[in-house]
């Protein structure tokens, strides 16, 4: 199917025109296209082979409209870094409407309702960023929002310095956030907060429509979801960097990448976002802010649930983080029963990896291959003796395994990523791309969607991340 084929629909302008901003893209001048994800072109049905780059760069661009099309801008409000901000909504998203379940949204695309000050834009570095990293996590088995395609401009766009204007064409299975809630709440729109409800049960939870409790059991699968997004972001290092219910999933997803990173040397106090002096989205606060988050969602539902029901639903917070992360930390170590003294040995890891400076991603990597030989493992340590000690350990519990070694090492190595797309890999793609060189982006690609396999010509980013290059903060401006 050609893009010029397709339908789109737009079920959510069936709600009132309080919910969003009927408002077409801004084009950037001077568009070009720098990459289309395969995968995310079969997620919508479309066919590689017939799908038209020019095609894909003008509907990135706004200047090709497909049928059925009404772009559109969402309102939503948010808690930043603690602080209710009652007007926020897509300042700078514009959807495009929905096919095969996937709703279409543009970054970067020009100002809406919700601009504020800002410009509506988004600048090559970011983007690039966002693009790769959501298709990353998905490699993870992490859910995330995903991305089509991007295109890079001749546009000037002022941050810092002047940057050119980019666009990406993400996708969600839904884009209300926590904040959406917040929105109809504290403007006592309650109604309306009923309707968006409403909305989200028929989008995102329709096996729970017509349920008895509806709106209870929604917010229940959506703590569970959050709480076990939080498991798998810990268990990977990644620090999102700007978890304001605005950037918040409805559906327990990760949106909205902006300074996030993947942490190269284990530092349970990282803070990737140089804003957040106080450390409020530190890595070890992630789990902490998930529920602090889902407090205030509960307090945006309370016209339509009572406070204790909600509550009483929050509370399982705490277990489903917990299990979820036994669960992936058991697998990380190739574990296959589990065990009373586990999580001890699993908080002992992470104690020996930040005393020992460990880069986690080769670390896990070459445990992947543990057989009683630690010398790979030793070099990758400035505390050898707690990692011997914690081997002697490891070696204990594996003999009550009940699978054999080569096993073990085989789901390790689907387990354990041998590449995970850290910050100074990206620059790399983005100094290259700031050159008109996109290739590295589109080798970027292919390995976070492959993190597993092995990619001899890739192997210098498989290794410990450069010193100079190790857990730096980034700038939020995007
Ligand atoms: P973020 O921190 O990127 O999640 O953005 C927070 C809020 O600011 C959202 O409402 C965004 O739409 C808005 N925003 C961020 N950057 C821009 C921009 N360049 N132009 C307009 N709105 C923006
Ligand atoms: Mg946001």
């Amino acid at each position: 199917m050609k893009l010029s084929d397709v339908t789109l629909t737009t079920p959510y302008l069936s709600l009132d025109p309080i919910f969003y901003h009927e408002v077409a893209p801004t084009p950037l001048k001077k568009p070009h296209l720098i990459s289309i994800n395969s995968d995310a072109v079969s997620l919508l049905g479309l066919d590689n082979n017939t799908l038209d780059p020019k095609e894909v760069e003008s509907l990135l661009n706004g200047t090709l409209t497909l049928k059925g099309s009404r772009p559109y801008a969402m309102t939503y409000a948010g808690h930043q870094f603690g602080y209710y901000v009652q007007r926020l909504g897509d300042g700078r998203a514009i959807n495009l409407g929905a096919m095969n379940g996937w709703n279409l949204q543009l970054k970067g695309s020009g100002v809406t309702r919700y601009s504020r000050q800002g410009d509506g834009r988004a600048v090559l570095r970011s983007s690039i960023r966002e693009y790769l990293m959501s298709e990353a996590m998905h490699a993870l088995g992490i859910p995330t929002s995903r991305a089509f395609a991007i295109i890079g401009s001749e546009e000037k766009v002022a941050r810092e310095a002047w940057e050119s204007g980019a666009i990406v064409l993400r996708l969600s299975r839904s884009w209300i956030r926590f904040g959406s809630f917040e929105y109809f709440f504290h403007t006592n729109k309650h109604q309306e907060l009923e309707k968006l409800a409403d909305f989200l049960l028929h989008e995102s939870f329709p096996h729970l429509e017509g349920v008895e409790d509806s709106y209870l059991k929604m917010y229940s699968e959506i703590v569970k979801r959050t709480a076990e997004l939080m498991a798998q972001w810990q268990s990977v290092g990644f620090n999102h960097g700007v978890m304001n219910t605005d950037n918040m999933s409805a559906i327990g997803i990760t949106i909205d990448y902006g300074p996030f990173a993947f942490m190269d040397t284990f530092e349970s106090g990282y803070i990737c976002n140089h804003t957040d002096s106080g450390g409020r989205y530190s890595y070890d606060n992630q789990p902490r802010i998930g529920y602090w988050n889902l407090e205030r969602l509960a307090h945006a539902l309370s016209p339509l649930i009572t406070q204790e029901k909600l509550k009483h639903e929050l509370e399982k917070y705490g277990e489903y983080f917990t299990a979820k992360l036994l669960e992936l930390l058991g697998a990380k170590l190739g574990l296959d029963t589990s065990e009373e003294n586990d999580s001890e040995l699993f908080r002992s890891l992470f104690t020996l990896m930040e005393n020992g400076r460990i880069d986690m991603t080769p670390f896990f990597r070459h445990l992947s291959r543990y057989d009683q030989n630690r010398e790979q493992l030793l070099a990758l340590t400035l505390a050898p003796n707690q990692l011997n000690e914690w081997c002697d350990r490891y070696d204990t519990r594996l003999a009550l395994n009940t699978t054999t070694t080569d096993a073990r090492h085989q789901r390790m190595l689907r387990t354990n990523p041998k590449y995970v797309l850290k910050n100074y890999i990206l620059q790399e793609a983005i100094d290259k791309a700031e050159q008109r060189d996109f290739t590295l982006v589109n080798d970027l690609l292919m390995l976070a969607q492959n993190p597993y396999d092995e990619h001899p010509e890739f192997e210098r980013y498989a290794g410990i991340t450069p010193q100079e290059h190790t857990n730096l903060k980034l700038s939020c401006s995007s």
